[in-house]
């Protein structure tokens, strides 16, 4: 048998200097024993895995809406489709494995009802308010809104996790917990899990796009990363005609060319970024790590290129695509409808929201709540309180 012990002597053992190493840890806002079993990293993914935040991700759009169709992508499956690949990242560059899972699980959660259209809807109406991102919503629930078994507030994270996922900038008077700083540069493992969700949602959006049949495979191929998928997938055994011999639905060709193109970038940024860690071996530690960290984890700029390529196409005509935009934001008008709604009697909110108010104020409780709702819990509770 295995304990805690063991496994935190194991990384420190095989991690790289550069690697976060959970008997290390700063640790939690508020101390606790740790556990028998699980490195404190574990701990944090399981406690993120079993939240109600996280289940809430089955039901919120991630492109399409959800609902659009049972094989298409909702939150709940792009996190796991990035925690499998930032886990494979980490292994394969000795950075800390259980960290970037746990961040990699955590790193939608604070994304509203209706994809980016639900965040642009909350951030114009919290504007004056303290603004509202889905990262530093993230914060707000495993710091604040969950409840973990034990009871208490909030899911009581490790440092390292919660610095991780605050990465980019926050609007200026968001409210975070008091020991954050505004902006913090993440830990390796964070970089990677950034780079692993540009991965996971350039593919499977662009597989989307495909099995939807708003977009062909003609629409990719004069960009060189899409052809050169399409060859790789071809050299598996995937039909050469671009378009396969059936629906874009049923293409096998498809499926061989998203997950050729996976393949390629995932195997890029391991490189890439193995090849950073070479020259920059006289860093000794994480903390080191973090400082430099922008330029040791990424894409060759062969690669890079063609991401931002793959990104302008989706961007333009799959994002952007009427087809798409227009059902989410005619839905998304209930977000400024019930905000009106708690905003004229915020003592209409549920208890748990309602009970913040004092020290949040009325408007932040208002979008903590709507910020929390499913794409269809949402609708009902429209369907409920606005006739
Ligand atoms: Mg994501």
């Amino acid at each position: 048998m295995r304990n805690r012990e063991d496994l935190e002597t194991r990384e420190l053992e095989e991690l790289a200097p550069v690697a976060v190493k959970a008997a290390r840890s700063k640790g939690r806002r508020e101390a606790e024993p740790p556990d028998g079993l699980r490195t404190c990293f574990q701990r944090d993914r399981d406690r993120i895995l079993h939240s109600t935040a996280f289940r809430r991700l089955q039901r919120k759009t991630q492109v399409l809406m959800s609902g659009s169709g049972d094989h298409f992508r909702t939150r709940l499956v792009h996190s796991l489709e990035v925690s499998q690949m930032a886990r494979s990242a980490s292994l394969a560059l000795r950075l800390n494995p259980d960290l970037a899972e746990a961040v990699a699980l955590a790193h939608d959660l604070g994304h509203p009802p209706f994809g980016h259209v639900g965040e642009e809807r909350l951030q114009a109406l919290m504007e004056g308010h303290g603004g509202f991102r889905h990262n530093g919503q993230v914060l707000r629930l495993v710091d604040i809104l969950e409840t973990r078994g034990c009871g208490g507030s909030g899911l009581n994270l490790c440092w390292e996790t919660r610095i991780c996922l605050l990465k980019k900038t926050l609007p200026k008077g968001f409210p975070l917990a008091p020991d954050l700083p505004p902006r913090a540069e993440p830990y390796l493992e964070g970089r990677i899990v950034d780079a692993c969700d540009r991965i996971a949602y350039l593919s499977h959006d662009l597989d989307d796009a495909l099995r939807s049949g708003i977009m062909h495979m003609e629409d990719f191929l004069d960009l060189p990363l899409c052809a050169e998928a399409l060859e790789e997938a071809g050299k598996t055994g995937a039909s050469r005609s671009p378009r396969g011999n059936g629906t874009p639905e049923s293409d096998p060709g498809r499926k061989r060319m998203v997950s050729a193109l996976v393949k390629l970038l995932l195997r890029d940024l391991v490189v890439s970024t193995a090849r950073a860690f070479q020259s920059a071996h006289r860093l000794r530690d994480p903390e080191e790590a973090r400082r430099e960290g922008k330029r040791l984890v990424g894409h060759s700029r062969e690669r890079s290129l063609g991401i931002e390529a793959l990104f302008e196409r989706l961007n333009r005509e799959f994002y952007r695509a009427p087809r798409i935009r227009r059902p989410i934001e005619a839905s998304a008008e209930v977000l400024n409808r019930l905000y009106r709604h708690f905003r004229d009697d915020p003592r209409t909110l549920p208890e748990s929201f309602r009970r913040r108010i004092d020290e949040d104020g009325p408007d932040r409780c208002i979008c903590d709540y709507l910020a929390g709702m499913t794409d269809d819990f949402i609708g009902k509770l429209a369907q409920e309180v606005l006739i």
